[in-house]
């Protein structure tokens, strides 16, 4: 089945390219959250974050502060978000994986506001059973 950011990053579909080099590219994205909002793409296909080998991942944040000062820059954005999206529970909509850039602006609404609040308790019984699995993550 075809990808479409495998077929973005090979210049078989269109896309509103922002950057590129040997092993990445970003572009805007089609359903902006808020103006500006960016992707930043491997070349290199993998599903999710955890599928990408630790030199990739590096490689593909590294790219990030770059692209969101240009963004910044252009937008006049106030401040941005950076979202990573793994699996369809998550909103992962394209099954490749890509970092979002997500421009904020004091002016427009934040829709982070809906949040939790979770016991002292509850924090410290997951925090030990996460422990258990870092290492051997
Ligand atoms: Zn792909």
């Amino acid at each position: 089945m075809g990808c479409l950011f495998c077929d973005i990053a090979g210049g078989r579909h269109d896309a509103h390219l922002i950057y590129e080099d040997d092993s990445h590219i970003a572009i805007l994205d089609k359903y902006p959250i808020q103006p500006g909002h960016s992707l930043v793409i491997p070349r290199e296909h993998h599903e999710k974050i955890i599928d990408v080998p630790e030199e990739g991942v590096s490689s593909l944040f590294t790219k990030v502060p770059m692209l969101a000062r240009a963004i910044l820059k252009a937008t006049g954005a106030d401040g941005f978000n950076i979202g990573q999206n793994n699996g369809k529970a998550a909103n992962q909509i394209i099954p490749h994986v890509h970092v979002h850039i997500i421009p904020r602006y004091e002016k427009l609404s934040n829709p982070w506001k809906r949040r939790m609040i979770a016991t002292d308790e509850e924090l410290r019984e997951l925090a030990g059973r996460i422990r258990k699995f870092v290492s051997s993550a």
